[in-house]
Order: C-alpha cells, then sequence, then structure tokens
C-alpha cells in the first residue's frame, strides 16, 4: 500500500493530528463504513467532533495540500480497493446531535441516521417526512443528493442548511441553494461541508402517518432486494427521455439490455431490481465499475441515452 500522499509521509500527519487534539483511526477498513460492504484500509480515517475540530483539520488539509473526502453513512458510494491516496473525514460528536428547539422546529446533525430519525418524527407525530425514515445513510449524505422516494424528496421540508465552505462556518436559507432531482449545488463543489440542517414541520393526523411509514416500508421491502448489500440505485431516472410518451425508468433500460442478474465476481445486477447491484459476498470495487460501464455501454449503443450514476465513486476504481 503507498504510505504517501502528495509527498506528505502519514506519520508526520498523524503526528500533527494529535498536536492539533483532532481525533482519527489508522489503518481502518472502510468496507465496514458503508452499505456495499466493499472497499480498502483508508491509512487515515479523521473524525472531528466539534466544529473547531473540523476547521482545524480543514485549515490544515487546505495549508499541506493534503486531499481528503467526506464520508457519512457510506450508502451511495462505492469506495476504492485503494482508498489510500486521501485522509477520509467522518463527522461524530456534536454532528450526531438532534433537538427540537421548539414546536415542530428541528435541529438535525448531518452525522444522524436518516431512517431512525425520521421515523422517531413521524412517531411524534409531524407529517409528511415519513418517507425519508425508509432512507438508509445520515442526514449529511441525504441533503447533498438531494435524497427521495414515494413523491418526497428531502429539500421539501428544509428550512435551511448549515455548512462550512472554504473553513467558514454558513447557515443558508433553503432560497439560497440550488437543488434538483437527486441534484444540489453541493455535489459539484467539493468544499462544501453539511453540518446541519433545520426542518419546519406541521403536526398531522398520527393515523395517517402510521399508515404511510407501513405502506411505504412494505412498498419498499416488495420491490428491492432485501437483505443484500447494495448502495441502493445505481443510475438517476434519465427524465428527460421519452419515447412513444414513456418514460424510461433506468431499471427498464438496463432490462432492455439484458443485465438484469448479470454477473461480475462476486458483483450481481439484482434479479429482483435490475438498477440495483448486489454484493454476493467478497466482490470488490473493480468487480462493480465493471457492471456500471457494461451498462452504459449497452443502453448507450441501444437507446442513445447516457446514463447517469446515482452512486459515487469514493477514490479511485483504476
Ligand atoms: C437499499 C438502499 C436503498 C436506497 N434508497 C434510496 C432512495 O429511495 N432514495 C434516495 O435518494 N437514495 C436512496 N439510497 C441511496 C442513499 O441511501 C442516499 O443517497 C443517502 O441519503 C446517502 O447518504 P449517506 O450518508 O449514506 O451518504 P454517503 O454514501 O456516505 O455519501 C454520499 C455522498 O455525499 C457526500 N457526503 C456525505 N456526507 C456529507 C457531508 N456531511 N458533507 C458533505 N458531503 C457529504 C459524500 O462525500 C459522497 O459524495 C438507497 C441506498 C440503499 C443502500
Amino acid at each position: 500500500m503507498k504510505k504517501e500522499i502528495s509527498g506528505i509521509d502519514f506519520s508526520k500527519i498523524e503526528s500533527d493530528l494529535l498536536f492539533r487534539k483532532i481525533p482519527f483511526a489508522k489503518d481502518f477498513d472502510l468496507s465496514k463504513l458503508c452499505s456495499f460492504k466493499i472497499g480498502g484500509i483508508a491509512p487515515l480515517l479523521v473524525e472531528p467532533e466539534n466544529e473547531e475540530t473540523l476547521i482545524s483539520f480543514l485549515s490544515y488539509s487546505k495549508n499541506f495540500g493534503i486531499p481528503y473526502k467526506v464520508l457519512g453513512g457510506g450508502s451511495n458510494v462505492l469506495i476504492s480497493d485503494y482508498p489510500n491516496d486521501f485522509i477520509t473525514l467522518r463527522l461524530g460528536g456534536v454532528f450526531k446531535e438532534f433537538h427540537e428547539k421548539s414546536e415542530g422546529r428541528f435541529e438535525i446533525g448531518s452525522a444522524i441516521n436518516t431512517t431512525p430519525t425520521f421515523r422517531k418524527i413521524s412517531n411524534l407525530g409531524y407529517e409528511g417526512v415519513e418517507f425519508l425514515s425508509t432512507i438508509p445513510g445520515w442526514v449529511g449524505g441525504a441533503v447533498i443528493q438531494n435524497a427521495g422516494c414515494y413523491g418526497g424528496e428531502i429539500f421539501d421540508f428544509i428550512q435551511s442548511v448549515d455548512v462550512i465552505q472554504n473553513n467558514n462556518y454558513t447557515s443558508l436559507p433553503v432560497e439560497k441553494i440550488k437543488y434538483g432531482y437527486r441534484s444540489t449545488e453541493f455535489l459539484k463543489n467539493k468544499n462544501t461541508i453539511i453540518t446541519r440542517i433545520v426542518m419546519n414541520l406541521k403536526q398531522g393526523d398520527s393515523k395517517e402517518i402510521e399508515f404511510k411509514l407501513k405502506e411505504f416500508r412494505e412498498k419498499r421491502n416488495s420491490s428491492q432486494p432485501e437483505n443484500k448489500k447494495s448502495a441502493g440505485s445505481v443510475f438517476k431516472n434519465p427524465d428527460s427521455i421519452k419515447e412513444k410518451d414513456k418514460k424510461w425508468k433506468a431499471w427498464e433500460l438496463i432490462d432492455l439490455v439484458g443485465m438484469r442478474g448479470a454477473v461480475s465476481g462476486d458483483a450481481q445486477v439484482s434479479e429482483k431490481h435490475c438498477n440495483f447491484i448486489v454484493n454476493n459476498g467478497n466482490a470488490l470495487s473493480r468487480d462493480v465499475k465493471i457492471l456500471i460501464e457494461k451498462i452504459e455501454d449497452l443502453v448507450f449503443k441501444k437507446f442513445n441515452i447516457q446514463l447517469e450514476k446515482e452512486i459515487e465513486f469514493f477514490g479511485s476504481m483504476d
């Protein structure tokens, strides 16, 4: 494994982090931190517990030109088999806090698990966010790509987003943020770290909320591979493509090019939902990448459609 990045020795970085009191772990197996259970060993996993240590790490990384990548719940990433040319940054401490500041006004840390948080909020009687209780991962990851399902998306309910941009803390009102289907301006600007969100929610009918929680959970169980290691939908739905008034879904295109069930090593295009790739055991990131490239190629040749990935490559896939 390479032990240097950008000409800087990891042992030097370790002692600098110790000096700055920035918590970190060495030689961390990143496959343990993602839903695919794929990925290699990170030389350093830095875990700031508050704004001060986060900004201290970001200044250090900027001053010494040390690259880093932010990992949340790891449910939308394909992690490299060799994630050793950057530092992995994962928020902890205060970023895992959740407060109801006043009735219906929630302040939610970006390192909080989405599913239990929104189940709890729904169970408190607040309506609208039931769909979020079925999306895995952390709140920061949900914000960055405007996660959604069953007709809702997280930005429908966000009041403001707290971020660190260029080492400065800012609170952005939702009107100032550009977002769309499974995308936000933050996805392109990798200098933004989401730290917290504020939501204003209304009380609803508790029976209806309970019904929706159950309905969405059942829908998911019936349409997606259960108990399989995956990162959810691999491709976005190409919403601009219509043929004979039909709006194609990514899974239909994948099915039509014959990739349902296709295998590469221990990676397989799911038989149940062919926009999912599953890890049947010890798949490597390159096994998944082979399937992704084959799908892209076949769909482009048959339909002249360039599928866009929903999952992100975390580190080099070469
Ligand atoms: C079984 C399954 C079903 C899924 N169903 C859905 C669905 O219905 N709808 C949907 O939208 N998604 C779905 N997903 C995808 C995924 O759950 C969401 O995209 C989720 O919101 C990602 O959050 P995460 O914390 O896991 O992000 P990660 O996978 O950790 O990271 C994703 C990206 O966000 C960045 N990031 C993460 N946290 C931060 C932060 N605090 N600041 C800055 N950047 C950050 C990372 O650098 C990375 O680029 C599904 C995934 C699985 C495994």
